[in-house]
């Protein structure tokens, strides 16, 4: 009798399990599924970033060329208006020196702006958060301008060059100099005019300034003389406008075309990087 009711109480066991084992399985299933706000993070998450892959021959040779960098500062918008357009006509990619606080006001670009520009390939650098003159502030007041523009630069999911920096006004000083290293950016660009050597400081990186006064000839002598030595030119330029303007801050777009053509027209004899490609190529990190 004893033995008979226990293969009931089995039976009636095993059965209900295999009834409610369909439904503890979905259940589970539920349970692991994402909820509302891991899927939302999951959506604002930065997209991956493409990294082109080159062979080491391909890099070796690159590395016995001259570099071209087009970087333009503070994100004015006829920098997407006109100086994208005319690098894009050629297949180029600038860098953007972005100054977060004027993102989005007048005279300057969008953020869908910027993030067509990123979407591009181009690089969007740290032109510090407020575009103060770094040397008159404390250390303390320098961090917060590089990390600050660095942060707001990450959290837009602009991480490419969000730690290379460019001095506002070209100022700097020894603190500024301890910040960067100590907070781990990979470069600076300064004002100083100039072809860059190579095994150059990393943040005292110089530019040619292309303003109404610069010379084109003497521009295309600059170009032929980074060939024949392998070195690098970043080019500067602000606003782009036919009519020169009282602080020198812009360049006609006519003579801007007549410098990329130049250097087209060079190409084999010269690499055109963006600023972050640059660092990648020379191995700084
Ligand atoms: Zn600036």
């Amino acid at each position: 009798m004893l033995d008979k009711k226990l293969v009931v109480v089995y039976a009636i066991l095993i059965s209900s399990f295999l009834i409610a084992y369909p439904f503890m399985k979905s259940s589970a299933l539920i349970l692991s599924e994402p909820t509302k706000t891991e899927e939302l993070m999951k959506t604002t998450k930065c997209r991956p970033q493409k990294n082109t892959v080159l062979s080491h021959q391909e890099i070796q040779k690159m590395q016995n060329k001259a570099n071209i960098i087009f970087t333009m500062d503070d994100g004015w918008e006829t920098q997407f208006t006109q100086g994208f357009h005319i690098l894009k006509e050629n297949g180029i990619k600038g860098s953007i020196a972005v100054i977060p606080t004027k993102v989005d006001t007048e005279g300057y670009m969008s953020l869908s702006q910027l993030n067509t520009l990123y979407n591009s390939g181009w690089d969007l650098m740290n032109h510090t958060n407020t575009h103060r003159h770094l040397s008159r502030l404390s250390k303390k007041q320098q961090k917060s301008e590089l990390n600050g523009a660095r942060t707001w630069l990450n959290n837009h999911c602009f991480k490419r060059a969000s730690n290379i920096a460019v001095y506002p006004y070209g100022s700097y000083n020894q603190d500024t100099l301890k910040t960067l290293q100590e907070e781990h950016y990979r470069s600076a660009r300064t004002i100083a005019d100039g072809i860059q050597p190579n095994n150059g400081n990393k943040y005292l990186v110089r530019t040619i300034n292309l303003l109404p006064s610069t010379d084109i000839e003497w521009v295309k002598e600059q170009i032929d003389k980074a060939i024949n030595k392998r070195q690098t030119i970043v080019f500067t330029n602000h606003r782009f406008e036919q009519k020169a303007d009282k602080a020198q801050m812009n360049f006609d777009p006519a003579k801007f075309k007549t410098i990329v053509n130049y250097v087209e027209s060079k190409k084999d004899n010269l690499n055109i990087l963006t600023y972050s490609e640059w660092l990648d190529l020379k191995g700084i990190n």
